[in-house]
């Protein structure tokens, strides 16, 4: 059975079919295989605007899809309509490149026309990058393979007729795993490099996958979410990445890079094939070309693995105007789940945000003991698990909780030139716009500046920076020299306050959310010792709550109600 023939995937009108059609891309190169001839060589490519190297893999689900909103439209020209392929940039870690696969493969230059490369099956082609670009593959002529380089180099297995890229795509309709490509950018041993559908395209700085969209889904879709996940939820979570790529790819994020999205989270998290598996290809496969719109238009149906119970607004995590399909709701069944309608009133007080935060509460959000189990399992096998989750952490980070020092803190601020801040020893945390959905979007910190460099601490002297609207109970006991100057700063936004509070300076993790509150801990003399985060969620809270989405699914909605739950005023319409 297919997607479409379900009652709620209705079939696109005209008017929309000819738009979409215009996001499609596909290279106007058409190639021809010959024998390699000597060629000058030439100048590479400039180098591009790639993201910061690739990180470990996760070691959980990936945390979003999207932390950032869309950038405004570029002036390049309009994708060309034609074979719905699109162009992912792989992210490098900055060395040679290696290509490998059971197939044979051509690679082709489109600065060079006629010209091309044939590679035996199994033999390994790599491509150095520096000064001078060259690729090195076995049987080549000693001393020309560099000459070979004239601009992007285009690989696909050979078994397309004709030699365009169409050809190879079609043939991968049919392809097994060991027609994919396989990928690896530090030298390891390629049979361990990960594969990919459609074709690769290599230039001095980076390498990009054309790949047809449905396969790029197939290949988001468990890296996103998990192949464990019920199938509604793939389903759910299939048409919000589809959503997604349609509309970044309007707004040509990447059109300064020579792609259309990245493979990682700041676009959408894609491993290429190396994750596939049969329940979230299926979730592909019945939502083929399902998107939602809102008013005519592809809604950017961003989504994260937790909301904590309440979803984000998007005005209240990102500057820009509202919009109006990313608006908050309060996932959980104020009839099934009593307690935690107790706790989220109507109007919400900091101390209600600290019950909030500190209790396991039953939402939609909470994980199961399925993932209690897990990652009691994965922090016991891994070291960078057990890093990042502490013990009292839930799965997920549905709840969890840091400890932040002042210094710290003052030490992450001051690697903020922007803030024009000088804070020598922060004594305060102040909450000062928090979101109905929790998450701060105003936070105050409060300190001391030293005019000169300060003398040897007197035995106890306290100098009061509080302000008078504090709430908190005065920092009595608070070693300063007298010499301090009380200063502040305010972060502003999810990702600032997420960033400076993350309280592991050095290390790029950020606090799993916004939605928290800080909790002052001293000693037995009343000095401060630091700040105690209870928090709640990861990732931004904004549209679908991954772990909501499932839950609601294992309670039997199908994949259109989850989505219209999570983004309000959608519909879900076939483009095809
Ligand atoms: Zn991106």
């Amino acid at each position: 059975m297919t997607f479409a023939s379900q009652p709620w995937a209705r079939p696109l009108p005209p008017s929309r079919l000819s738009r979409f059609s215009l996001l499609w891309l596909v290279p106007a190169v058409l190639f021809t295989a010959l024998a390699l001839p000597p060629a000058p060589p030439s100048t590479p490519p400039t180098p591009s605007l790639l993201p910061a190297p690739e990180a470990e893999q996760s070691p959980m689900p990936q945390a979003e899809g999207t932390e950032t909103k869309p950038t405004p439209p570029s002036q390049t020209a309009l994708p060309q309509p034609a074979q719905k392929l699109i162009r992912v940039g792989l992210t490098s870690r900055g060395g040679p490149v290696a290509l490998w696969c059971k197939a044979p493969l051509v690679i082709t230059d489109p600065a060079q026309p006629g010209r091309s490369l044939a590679v035996q099956a199994e033999e390994k082609v790599t491509f150095a990058f520096g000064a001078v670009a060259q690729v090195a593959v076995p049987g080549a002529v000693p001393g020309k393979a560099n000459q070979f380089w004239s601009g992007p180099l285009q690989i696909r297995t050979a078994s397309g007729t004709s030699g365009a890229w169409q050809s190879a795509l079609v043939s991968r309709e049919n392809a097994t795993n060991e027609e994919f490509i396989r990928l690896t950018s530090d030298g390891a041993n390629p049979r361990w490099g990960r594969p990919y559908r459609g074709a690769l395209e290599v230039t001095p700085r980076r390498v990009v996958n054309v790949v047809e969209v449905e396969d790029y889904l197939k290949g988001v879709v468990p890296w996103e979410m998990g192949a464990t996940a019920p199938l509604e939820a793939l389903k759910a979570q299939a048409v919000c990445a589809r959503s997604n790529l349609l509309a970044k790819m309007a707004v040509h994020r990447h059109a300064a890079d020579g792609f259309d999205v990245c493979d990682f989270d700041h676009c959408q998290g894609y491993p290429g094939a190396a994750n596939e598996k049969p329940a979230t290809t299926l979730a592909v496969e019945q939502t083929k070309g399902l998107v939602l719109f809102y008013k005519g238009r592809v809604a950017d149906a961003v989504y994260g693995t937790n909301s904590g119970g309440i979803t984000a607004s998007d005005d209240d995590v990102w500057r820009g105007k509202p919009t109006p399909y990313l608006r908050g709701v309060r996932d959980f069944s104020p009839k099934l789940h009593t307690t935690m309608a107790a706790v989220v009133k109507p109007q919400m007080t900091e101390d209600d945000w600290a019950a909030y935060c500190a209790q396991n509460l039953p939402a939609y959000a909470q994980p199961g003991a399925a993932q209690q189990t897990q990652l009691a399992s994965r922090r016991a096998t891994s070291r960078r698990v057990a890093l990042l989750f502490q013990p009292s952490d839930l799965p997920e980070f549905y709840r969890w909780s840091r400890f932040v020092e002042p210094t710290t803190l003052a030490q992450a601020l001051a690697t903020q030139p922007a803030l024009k801040v000088k804070m020598d020893s922060v004594t305060e945390i102040r909450i000062v716009e928090r979101a109905p959905s929790g998450h701060i979007k105003k936070l105050a910190i409060f300190g001391v500046c030293f005019e000169k460099t300060p003398a040897p601490l007197p035995a106890i002297q306290t100098v009061a920076v509080r302000q008078e609207t504090s709430t908190e109970p005065p920092a009595t006991g608070n070693r300063q020299p007298a010499t301090g100057k009380p200063v502040s700063v305010v972060l502003q936004g999810d990702s600032q306050i997420r960033a400076m509070l993350s309280g592991r300076l050095g290390s790029t993790t950020a606090l799993p959310s916004s939605t928290f509150v800080a909790l002052p801990q001293r000693d037995e003399t009343g000095a401060l010792q630091g700040w105690i985060l209870k928090g709640a969620g990861w990732g931004h809270g904004v549209g679908m709550c991954q772990r909501g989405a499932q839950n609601h699914a294992r309670e039997g909605w199908d994949a259109r109600r989850i989505l219209q739950h999570y983004f309000c005023g959608v519909e879900v319409q076939k483009m095809d």
